[in-house]
């Protein structure tokens, strides 16, 4: 049954619906790393119940229980009553944020993300100075801690910046001889760490004759924001990015968006977001009509796949990660199997579709821990494939599947546009 924001907003309602069946229970993200009834599904949404009935109190230990969901969206997947525990956490999250403020850290992070000139400049700083506080891991654009600083240990993977971005790096218009135009919608870590990412998406096109608008106004989805309860800033850039893809969506046949999270936002949440302003809401919709994950764009729009069938095989071995807001948010999952299929052996992980723990800002900071105990499974599953390369459309998932595996790990990860690149490069067999 298809739930109304309306239903979904109503936590009593969505508490009531719960059938306690715990069928949402062992796939869990959080319960799996911390199995205690509070932190599951049933759990949550009991407590939320309680909270808007008045009877819970919304102190430093619910706190700690609302913010320790990594919002993967796995339960929603399987309970028998589509109840979307996901969603209302999110609204929950942000009640916290206005009792409990939001920590400086992460509110001067959603200040860069809501103007782009200052990203821009904070990033280039990063790039100048990164190599103080970090030592480059250039084969997996990333870099690795020299210090062990508070929420920083020693030898953690991070995306390593760049010296100019992606969308800095070409002109706005990319005109490639076609009779076709896309919008690319970039997303902040292809824009500024894992930049080879769009470069690999313009070689596509280039290749399939398809002219690329660069839409260099774009601002961040405010997906980091949404899992933080920050709506201020969602509102601001969601409304920004509203009108501004309403003032070029005609002259485009679609936005591709090599991003399952950015993705997602655009596209879903943006519209629950919207669920109290009908107008924006229905602008939200219309326009977020046209928005594509990349690789299921190109799968079902153009003759990519069997451009790539007639290419020589490349020897990798590829496993394919399923990005929460990929597959369970989007249904998209075999479109990149099928475009990397073409060229790579595809050997499957044990569980390619539970979650990798990347789950947020807060996740990533606060309580990394987390994050670590869930990223550990995930590269145990990675590693037994013997996989030369992990993929995932999703720089999120990138960032925390490279902590996870370590600089040490013989799988690189790779976003399944770069692997489509490669394979074009190749001789027609
Ligand atoms: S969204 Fe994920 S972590 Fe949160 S309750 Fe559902 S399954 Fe658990
Ligand atoms: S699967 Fe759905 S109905 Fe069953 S316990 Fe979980 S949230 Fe409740």
């Amino acid at each position: 049954m298809i739930k109304t924001a309306e239903d979904i907003f109503n936590f009593n309602e969505t508490a009531d619906a719960c059938v306690k069946c715990g069928k949402c229970i062992p796939v869990c993200t959080i319960h799996k790393v911390n199995p205690d009834e509070v932190t599951s599904p049933r759990g949550f949404i009991d407590l939320l119940g309680a909270y808007k009935s008045g009877d819970l109190e919304l102190d430093k230990n619910a706190k700690d229980i609302f913010e320790s969901c990594f919002l993967c969206t796995a339960c929603t997947e399987v309970c028998p009553k589509s109840l979307p525990t996901d969603m209302v956490i999110e609204q929950v999250r942000s009640d916290i944020a206005q009792k409990y403020g939001i920590a400086w850290y992460k509110k001067a992070f959603f200040l860069l993300l809501r103007h782009r000139w200052l990203n821009d400049l904070a990033f280039k700083l990063g790039w100048t100075f990164q190599t103080c506080g970090f030592k480059i891991q250039s084969n997996i654009d990333s870099m690795t801690s020299r210090f062990n600083l508070p929420m920083v240990k020693t030898n953690r993977v991070l995306p390593s910046l760049k010296f100019r971005s992606f969308l800095n790096s070409h002109k706005e218009n990319i005109d490639n001889g076609g009779k076709r135009k896309v919008a690319i919608f970039i997303g902040c870590l292809a824009n500024y760490n894992y930049k080879n990412v769009g470069e690999a998406l313009l070689e596509i096109l280039e290749h399939l004759e398809i002219d690329a608008f660069l839409a260099k106004d774009q601002k961040c989805c405010a997906a980091p924001a949404y899992f933080t309860g920050d709506f201020d800033t969602v509102d601001h850039n969601a409304k920004h990015n509203i009108e501004y893809f309403e003032s070029f969506g005609d002259d485009i046949e679609a936005i591709i968006v090599p991003e399952a999270t950015c993705s997602a936002m655009l596209k879903i949440d943006y519209e629950h977001f919207f669920h109290d302003q009908p107008e924006w809401k229905r602008r939200a919709k219309k326009v977020m009509s046209k928005v594509y994950m990349a690789t299921e764009w190109l799968q079902n729009h153009t003759e990519l796949e069997q451009i790539l069938a007639k290419k020589k095989k490349l020897p990798n071995i590829v496993t394919y990660h399923d990005p929460c807001h990929a597959r369970k948010m989007q249904g998209v999952y075999e479109e990149p199997r099928s475009l990397i299929h073409k060229n790579y052996n595809i050997v499957e992980m044990a569980d390619p579709n539970s979650c990798c723990g990347f789950g947020g800002i807060t996740m990533q900071t606060e309580k990394f821990h987390l994050a670590e105990a869930v990223g550990t499974s995930k590269a145990a599953m990675i590693e037994q494939t013997e996989a030369d390369v992990v993929s995932a459309e999703c720089s999120a998932c990138r960032m925390q599947i490279n902590n996870s595996m370590g600089i040490e790990s013989k799988t690189v990860f790779k976003n399944p546009i770069e692997l489509i690149a490669e394979a074009l490069k190749q001789d027609n067999e």
